[in-house]
């Protein structure tokens, strides 16, 4: 059996300084891994006034119980105060980073203070390195992380979190990247990489009844069409065609959805042109990602071919492709840099074609302002009213207001417009793991928020987020329990993500977020008359927000109460 719990390591990159503890048992019985511990690392050793880019703001990444042990379960967590919103942020990586820290032993790697000059961290089994990364600044993803493979899985940099883009990412394994500018975090910290290796065989406790519940995982992948036919066969582009048939691809900048190219951007139409071949996380049998046999090239996932194509209005999937790749070797946020672009596009029609999409990512690479995101350069410009996000990230490619609960659900995520963190795209658009009506406000905040407490214990399991098409709470206390000889029923398990949830929100109210926060872009509002499949009424949207804080035990003004804290043992 695998020592279940490990360690914790923290590294001062200004004082050069590692220290290494037993991780606390009770912390894992009560947020798990992953999103959960670093949530809760991030809240008792930081401050949520600090600024996200000076030294005090950690890095924590986290591996799961299953690390490497479950399949779709190789990826790590990635928490830290974002620069681009200021709230908390946790990334689910992808990539094998999860299990080679599972491996390595480490529960959470926790890195602060700035270096005094371009660094990396190597972890082993036996050691952690703060190694001079001289040769590898100014370098771009995939070359730094084929410098540095050969010694683990790669997370990294590229020029735009050197740069300090504000929406920059960290990209794992050349080929995962995140949201929420954490790569400008590193940047800040002049951390190019950080690369690990683990040599520790993963067993779970109860091998027999372990190998039998991935039997039932595997088999429920099989039986779910979305990911057996749709993400297996294309990826999630295989969402383009269904989505447009049912007019949910906003484009131009949400200023309308209707779509006149959608079949040259489908995952069917890029099959049908390329040779391709599966690119898998360890242990996962979808292989979403797909690479294109004869140039190596990873195909652009919907968020990509949403970002430079439809909200762009741009059917050349030539264009689409490279700005994929460069997003990948500068390490952008495509939904972000789309996002931006989006807006200029809408400013000033014909900018793009103008300046051409390349130079302008390269622009935004470099650290040009429109790499401080749709809020922050509209704001700057007077336009703020263009910009599509909520609390400063900008909305993916899923149109809120024809799905209603995901309308709901960016509102009230602890990210600001992230889809992931209550994918409410699966019941209200493809029934799954039930259909609701996806036109309806009324009655979607009680199921919101078990979305939401399910999907942050998905993410503190580090399962991929892709999995919430097959995985329960019931089979993840039963994988707990035969891996790690953890018992805690499915009721507990969501208890933890309501905890999580409550930690997320205390933490961006010590950040100085509003119940006024929890609203929707101005441009998704109508006024009384208007047809309603424009947008929302403000008043009925309001409701829809304070029926959500009555779920969610939270006053009125979406602070959590002293009794839901004291039953989430997160007050005495
Ligand atoms: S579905 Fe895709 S991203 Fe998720 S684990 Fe499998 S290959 Fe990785």
């Amino acid at each position: 059996m695998t020592e279940w719990i490990g360690k914790t390591i923290y590294v001062d990159l200004e004082s050069e300084s590692v220290n290494i503890f037993r991780t606390d048992k009770e912390l894992i019985r009560k947020y798990l891994g992953g999103r959960g511990l670093g949530v809760k690392l991030l809240l008792e050793f930081t401050d949520a006034n600090i600024d996200p880019l000076g030294s005090k703001n950690p890095l924590i990444f986290t591996s799961g119980p299953l690390s490497g042990l479950a399949p779709m379960a190789s990826g790590a967590v990635l928490t830290s105060k974002s620069p681009l919103t200021g709230t908390i942020f946790s990334w689910n990586m992808g990539g094998s980073f999860g299990r080679e820290l599972k491996k390595a032993g480490i529960d959470a790697l926790v890195i602060i203070g700035k270096a005094k000059k371009p660094s990396y961290v190597k972890i082993t089994d036996e050691s952690v390195e703060i190694v001079p990364a001289g040769y590898l600044w100014r370098t771009n993803i995939r070359t730094c992380t084929k410098a540095l493979e050969s010694n683990g899985s790669v997370a990294c940099i590229g020029r735009a979190g050197e740069n300090q883009v504000l929406i920059s990412s960290f990209v794992v394994d050349s080929i995962h990247g995140g949201r929420g500018g954490l790569g400008a975090v590193a940047g800040s910290k002049m951390l190019k990489a950080v690369v690990v290796k683990g040599d520790k065989e993963l067993l779970p406790s109860d091998p027999e009844k372990f190998q039998k519940l991935e039997m039932k995982v595997l088999k429920l992948f099989d039986a779910s069409p979305m990911l057996s036919k749709g993400l297996a066969n294309y990826g999630t582009s295989a969402l383009v065609k269904l989505l447009d048939y049912m007019n949910l691809i906003p484009t131009r900048n949400f200023s309308g959805n209707k779509i006149s190219f959608a079949d040259a951007l489908s995952g069917e139409h890029i099959k049908s042109t390329f040779k391709l071949e599966n690119e898998s996380c360890p242990g996962c049998p979808l292989g979403c990602n797909k690479r294109i046999k004869e140039t190596g090239q990873i195909l652009p996932d919907y968020d990509s071919l949403w970002a430079f194509g439809f909200n762009l209005d741009n059917s050349d999937l030539t264009s689409v492709l490279k700005a994929d790749r460069m997003c990948k070797d500068y390490g952008l946020d495509p939904i972000s840099a789309g996002s931006v672009l989006g807006a200029c596009a809408e400013l000033k029609p014909g900018v793009i074609e103008a300046n051409g999409l390349e130079s302008l990512l390269s622009e935004i690479g470099e650290g040009g302002k429109l790499g401080n995101g749709a809020r922050k350069y509209l704001s700057s410009i007077g336009r703020k009213d263009l910009s599509m996000d909520v609390k400063g990230l900008e909305l993916g490619g899923f149109d809120p207001r024809r799905i209603r609960g995901q309308a709901l659900a960016y509102a009230t995520s602890s990210h600001g417009g992230d889809y992931l963190t209550a994918f409410m795209v699966g019941p209200e658009v493809l029934g799954k793991p039930v259909g609701i009506d996806r036109l309806n406000l009324k009655g979607k905040a009680g199921i919101l928020q078990v979305f939401e407490n399910l999907i942050a214990v998905l993410d503190s399991f580090v399962f991929c987020p892709l999995s919430i098409f097959a995985l329960s709470e019931e089979l993840c206390s039963a994988l707990l329990l035969s891996a790690a000889d953890m018992e805690t029923s499915p009721a507990e398990l969501l208890k933890i993500g309501e905890r999580i949830y409550n930690l997320e929100r205390i933490y961006n109210l010590k950040a100085g977020f509003t119940w006024e926060d929890d609203t929707l872009p101005e441009r998704l509002f109508i006024n009384e008359g208007d047809n309603e499949g424009h947008g929302f009424l403000r008043q009925e949207f309001e409701a829809a927000i304070q029926e959500y804080y009555h779920y969610r035990g939270w006053d009125k003004e979406g602070v959590p109460t002293p009794e839901k804290l004291k039953e989430l043992g997160l007050i005495c």
